[in-house]
């Protein structure tokens, strides 16, 4: 078990923990207190190639066993999901940092990746057309591809590698999971109820480190697909290493996301969503606003309300009641965002609150949260994704000035419009280049059973994460035409 100060995480290899010795180690840190929580031996390349070749004896008869009963390891995973929620949720914020609403609202979201996977008879399902000509039956058919790899980032460890594994191995694949080194106690809890909801040997394994592990799974021959997210260089990098290699990839990158907001909104219900989107888990979200477009009249009450809600904010120990929003995920992450601050002070930009300057005491990575006025969209904090509680303002005229603006991005992950005007709504979310639209909701998370869509530079790929994409992602098709003579 993990969680003790000491420990050493371990890895899972072909149904077993390791703590392979003479490895580099890496550092876990309870963001909160900065205090070193867990050690991480990184994988070596050899160690890598072990879990590549258990994935790939456990394919050949994984792929055989009937897809109903591969689905019975996932029910019973649920089931342990379920009854030790709270444990794992505490889990992610004590590596995390995040609040422990927020991080029992991941793991809730994470089971119901399980829950739809779950669903895979029906979603495996094929079409079939007898007498495509005289006396000839056409179908098709779904089949697993191989060994698959997740690589997975900080930010949501219990959801994101959720995306990816159980859909894989319900499709009759085999998986490879290396999450993110900074946070990897949350995943490792997760895949310990997978072992105990009696997962077979090899059919999935976990392993540890950074851009060495993840280039040893890269360029495996025995490795059919790639799914990344994380930040935009590295999922470009991926995408293209990957593809070279001959693999199936699907690569989310990094954002930046834009609020948009109409002088007919509801103001009150706004700020609460900006508040939610633009500082819920500090900001460290895909989704998290970080541009707020106030159109025309919309600026002066809306601001006027925001910042009085925003110098309100509880921050703190996620793990304390009544805490808004927890620390930053390390030091060094805390320091970049901070200087985002300054930079954005230096360009020129107005801050109508400081985070710099409402940050709790001790030795945790906190910065309060920050609102910058009279941003232009040349500045750097208007056009670099931030990954922290950091909202720019860039006031605009007109809604069609909005829109020019957001499609000017090079990312296109998410986005809000806020207003009581459906003619405005459904223009922009008809004309905006971004794949989730918020309208009134300001943190466009889709459900399982609907894809993760970024567009532009937030993805790489052509399938995206979970919903239906997921299943064509995890499997090949074949077309199976008969006739009987
Ligand atoms: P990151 O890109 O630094 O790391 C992601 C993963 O890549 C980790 O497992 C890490 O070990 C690995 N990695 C890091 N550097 C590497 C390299 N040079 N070569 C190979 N592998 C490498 O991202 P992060 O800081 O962990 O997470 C935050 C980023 O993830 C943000 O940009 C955020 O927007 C993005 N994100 C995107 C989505 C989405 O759905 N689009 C969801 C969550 C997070």
């Amino acid at each position: 078990m993990i969680g003790s100060a000491t420990e050493t995480i371990s890895s899972y290899i072909n149904g077993s923990w390791e703590k392979p010795a003479g490895r580099t180690m890496g550092i876990v840190t309870n963001p909160a207190t900065g205090e070193t929580i867990a050690e991480v031996p990184y994988a070596a390349p050899a160690d890598i190639d072990r879990a590549v070749r258990a994935a790939h004896e456990a394919f050949l008869e994984w792929r055989d066993v009937p897809v109903v009963d591969r689905v019975q390891v996932l029910y019973r995973f649920k089931a342990l999901l379920d009854k030790y929620a709270d444990d794992v949720a505490a889990t992610l914020t004590r590596e995390n940092g995040k609040t422990n609403d927020d991080a029992r609202a991941e793991v809730r979201r994470m089971i119901q990746m399980v829950e739809f996977a779950c669903g895979m008879p029906t979603l495996m399902m094929g079409d079939s057309l007898n007498d495509v000509a005289k006396g000839i039956d056409c179908k098709t058919i779904r089949q697993p591809i191989g060994v698959c790899a997740g690589i997975t980032p900080f930010n949501f460890p219990a959801m994101v590698p959720t995306w990816m594994y159980p859909f894989a191995i319900a499709c009759g694949n085999t998986f490879v999971l290396k999450p993110s080194e900074k946070v990897p106690l949350t995943p490792t809890r997760a895949i310990e109820l997978l072992h105990d909801a009696g997962l077979p040997p090899g059919v999935l394994n976990l392993v540890h480190g950074g851009k060495e592990a993840v280039d040893a799974l890269l360029h495996h021959p025995l490795v059919k697909a790639v799914s990344f997210v994380g930040s935009t260089p590295i999922a470009k990098y991926i995408y293209t290493t990957a593809a070279a290699e001959g693999k199936r990839v699907q690569a989310l990158g990094g954002a930046k996301n834009h609020l948009v907001v109409m002088a007919d909104a509801d103001m009150p219900k706004t700020v609460e969503a900006i508040i939610g989107s633009a500082f819920g888990a500090a900001g460290e979200r895909c989704l998290a606003g970080s541009v707020l477009v106030p159109v025309g009249d919309a600026a002066g009450p809306l601001l006027e309300l925001l910042v009085k809600r925003t110098k309100s904010l509880a921050v703190g120990d996620g793990s304390a009641t009544g805490i808004e929003m927890g620390p930053l995920v390390t030091g060094d992450h805390c320091n970049k965002v901070a200087s985002y601050v300054d930079r954005g002070v230096a360009e020129g930009a107005t801050p109508l609150v400081d985070g710099r300057q409402s940050k709790p005491a001790g030795n945790g990575f906190y910065l309060g949260p920050t609102i910058f006025d009279n941003v232009n969209p040349e500045m750097t904090i208007a056009r670099e994704e931030i990954f922290g509680p950091v909202l720019s303002v860039i006031r605009v005229n007109t809604l069609d000035d909005a829109i020019n603006l957001v499609n000017a991005s090079p990312f296109g992950n998410a986005t809000a419009i806020f207003t009581n005007n459906g003619k405005s709504a459904r223009e922009y979310s008809s004309r905006i280049e971004v794949g989730m639209v918020g309208i009134n909701v300001g943190v466009a998370a889709p459900m399982a059973f609907f894809p993760f869509a970024g567009w532009k530079n937030s993805f790489f790929g052509d399938l995206h994460a979970h919903g239906k994409d997921a299943v064509a992602f995890y499997t090949e098709q074949k077309v199976i035409m008969s006739r009987w003579f």
